[in-house]
């Protein structure tokens, strides 16, 4: 479950802006996850919740945003969605898609106090 590295990145990244900002507690965490970024937004909930126990971050609420893949068909020389990394073009069906949005996941926003 590769969620639980991506977790422990979050709160990495979490530590390092209360250590630049001086922050003490982070009441909720605003993820962006893009559909096509491999990253099962129920099993990160679940990790990240592991993850900031006796942290900063210790009982945060995790808001998780999903952000609509899309992709690039050579054929049509369009951008079409795309819900999955493996799908068919939506205007003609091929499979020459290049995954262009949607493929990463960030830190939107953090609440403080
Ligand atoms: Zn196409």
């Amino acid at each position: 479950m590769h969620e639980m590295s991506l977790a422990e990145n979050v709160l990495q990244i979490i530590e390092d802006a209360a250590r630049a900002d001086g922050f003490h507690r982070v009441r909720k965490v605003i993820l962006e996850i893009g559909q096509l970024a491999v990253v099962e937004p129920d099993a990160m909930r679940f990790c990240f919740d592991a993850v900031v126990r006796d942290s900063l971050a210790d009982r945060a609420i995790l808001e998780i945003v999903e952000i609509p893949g899309s992709g690039w068909c050579m054929n049509c020389a369009a951008t079409v969605p795309m819900s999955d990394i493996i799908t068919a073009c939506s205007l003609c069906g091929g499979y020459s898609l290049q995954a262009t949005g949607g493929k990463e996941m960030k830190l939107r926003a953090l609440e403080v106090e």
